[in-house]
């Protein structure tokens, strides 16, 4: 069962801090939900904990069962079990998503080792039919010349053939219509299990709908300023952030 711990995490981008502080614990089994403003260092903490080298930690621990994810190259992390599905998907053109797949995993196996070929390709196409997923998507070029929807499904895809220890999804839900919405939920949802932490990033409330987080956290200036249940989520939708801003007295 894994066990994420996040401790005062300091991060800044250009010598100007961003996350100033950041205390976060994820079990397997649980869903934890990030709700916060624009510009408030949500999609920094993701990349940081990705190890994206744009950001320096300047101070703090983040910890994967015993493994200090902080001293690791983001393959190492990827290898460890951290997953992130980004904002903004990139394109990768010359590589076809199916090869893209076989080699995340086979990099994930002993030196030399492979998985077999045709079981492989059998694994794809279900996850792809469960996804709603065009097969012939498996051929096509990484993200090039997908649509939002299809690229945030495709992000869906990947975490599912990886079957990370930690998953975290920066803002899945941007640019989906209902339709999309829900799909790229169930999969989130059939995937949930004790050997899986699920850490979601998003700004509006409305996928929380879909995916019932355990717990959610509203970031605010690059610290968590308050935690609770899916009901603080529906209380955010209702009154919105300023609210919160003006009951903790936060300043802009
Ligand atoms: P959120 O995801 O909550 O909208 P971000 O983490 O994207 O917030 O951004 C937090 C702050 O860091 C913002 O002030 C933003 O302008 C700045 N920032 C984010 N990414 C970069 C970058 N690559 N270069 C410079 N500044 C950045
Ligand atoms: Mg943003
Ligand atoms: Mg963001």
């Amino acid at each position: 069962k894994p066990n994420f711990l996040i401790e005062d995490l300091h991060v800044s981008i250009d010598e100007k801090e961003i996350l100033k502080g950041l205390n976060l614990h994820i079990r397997g089994g649980e869903i934890h939900a990030i709700m916060g403003p624009n510009g408030t260092g949500k999609s920094t903490l993701a990349s940081s904990l990705m190890g994206h080298p744009h950001y320096e930690v300047t101070s703090g621990r983040a910890v994967l069962d015993d493994q200090d994810l902080l001293e690791m190259s983001t393959d190492e992390r990827a290898r460890a079990g951290l997953f992130l599905a980004m904002q903004y998907p990139s394109e990768v053109p010359g590589v076809s998503n199916a090869n893209f797949l076989r080699q995340a995993l086979n990099a994930r196996l002993e030196e030399g080792k492979e998985l077999p070929v045709l079981k492989f390709h059998r694994t794809l196409q279900d996850k792809m039919k469960q996804l709603n997923i065009d097969p012939v998507f498996a051929e096509r070029y990484l993200n090039e010349g997908f649509s939002g929807g299809e690229k945030k499904r495709n992000e869906i895809l990947q975490m599912s053939m990886l079957e990370p220890r930690i998953a975290i999804l920066d803002e899945i839900d941007s640019g989906l219509d209902i339709d999309a919405l829900k799909i790229v939920a169930n999969g989130v949802n059939s995937m949930k299990s004790e050997n899986i932490g699920f850490l979601i990033i998003t700004h509006y409330q409305r996928l929380l709908n879909y995916i019932v987080p355990d717990y959610v956290h509203v970031m605010m200036q690059g610290r968590i300023v308050k935690s609770g249940d899916a009901k603080l989520a529906e209380e955010l939708e209702a009154k919105g952030y300023d609210w919160l801003k003006q009951e903790l007295g936060i300043e802009d």
